[in-house]
């Protein structure tokens, strides 16, 4: 059945499609960024990040290069900065064995760190015209609702299921093109949220879960674990005119970034000025702020803020602490956006708020 769904699909997605710059140029460099950014933001909103990440690193070779605290400016508020780092290690691998280019060679992309079958996939097509297929959670939500699989697909093995059947029918010399076709109607038509557009969809004649109506209840995904709450107190510590940051450990959650000084759970103004003393520092005015908080994929952290206001000391004993001013907190550390609450009381925007502001 799937073959059949290949024609009226590619004819679908060739009378017109969204515009997306790392598609246009189909140059395996910027088809990997854009995928690696895709993974955990919208395309409006990755654009932005694409642009200001391949201006500043135009190749491989400048990513290989690029110093650590940039690499992660440069990703601020996309989040899962592993992936970043990731790119990084692929780009030092592929100058040393694949002479600065991405290899033309589905499982050598794949042998690249942080590189999946989706994103060696995606590549390989679009930027090779490799037949191998790219699924990802747009085309397995499709082909679930087309030959009414309710297998998990949140399981490896109804993935690997899903390329087995892709790769039997990738069109010769428009792979690239097909599974384009495939993501396009995933994100457009056969939506995640909401009821898909069956209507306007080229493949609705095949539909199985269309001529059934079961298109809602299509694709299953068994609830992820539960994620852990933690409560944490956040200071903003202000020194006249400076702001103090400190560099987070280099293993673990946002491991190597910059943050505003916090702690586990919820202190009281009292325990926060008796901490800050303990720490040598002589606070001068407190002020709650208001509460945040912020979901990473596996913890969500409650927050409770307060500025704090500290005389400026000539030495100081607590060397963990930098004192910055915001200028040089925007332009040179890389703070998260799990922070944004906090950093917009002093005027420093992270993330994709920098984008939205402009
Ligand atoms: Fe999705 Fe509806 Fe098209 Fe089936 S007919 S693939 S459910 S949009």
């Amino acid at each position: 059945m799937l073959e059949e769904i290949v024609e009226p699909l590619l004819a679908w997605y060739r009378k017109g499609h969204r515009i997306l710059p790392w598609r246009e140029r189909r140059d395996a460099y910027e088809i990997w960024v854009s995928e690696i950014m895709l993974q955990q933001t919208r395309v409006e909103a990755v654009k932005p990040f694409f642009e200001r990440f391949t201006t500043a690193l135009p190749d491989i070779s400048a990513l290989a290069q690029c110093g650590e605290e940039e690499l992660l400016k440069l990703w601020e508020g996309l989040g899962y900065y592993n992936r970043v780092r990731n790119m990084q290690k692929a780009a030092k691998q592929v100058m040393e064995e694949f002479g600065g280019r991405l290899p033309a060679d589905y499982e050598k992309l794949k042998s690249l760190a942080g590189i999946g079958s989706y994103t060696a996939g995606a590549i390989a097509s679009i930027a090779y015209e490799i037949p191998v297929p790219a699924v990802d959670g747009n085309v397995l939500r499709v082909i679930s609702r087309l030959t009414e699989d309710d297998s998990d697909i949140l399981k490896q093995s109804t993935k690997s299921r899903v390329e087995r059947a892709l790769l039997e029918i990738m069109p010769a010399g428009s792979a690239g093109d097909f599974n384009q076709a495939l993501m396009e109607l995933g994100a457009v038509i056969c939506v995640p949220n909401g009821a898909p557009k069956c209507r306007e969809c080229p493949l609705r004649q095949f539909c199985l879960a269309r001529a059934h109506g079961t298109e809602m209840g299509l694709p299953v995904k068994k609830k992820a674990k539960e994620r852990r709450v933690e409560e944490r107190t956040v200071l903003v510590i202000l020194d006249g005119e400076h702001l103090a940051v400190r560099k987070r450990p280099p293993k673990g959650l946002l491991a190597g970034m910059f943050e505003f000084p916090n702690f586990d759970g919820y202190l009281s103004e009292e325990e926060v000025l008796k901490l800050l003393k303990g720490y040598g520092l002589m606070p001068l005015q407190i002020r709650k702020l208001e509460d945040a908080r912020h979901i990473f994929s596996h913890v969500e952290w409650r927050m409770r803020g307060y500025a704090v206001r500290i005389a400026a000391l000539e030495e100081r004993t607590e060397d963990e602490l930098i004192f910055v001013d915001v200028d040089s907190a925007q332009q040179r550390y890389p703070m998260p956006a799990a922070f944004a609450a906090y950093a917009r009381y002093m005027n420093l925007l992270l993330g994709q708020e920098k984008y939205e502001k402009r």
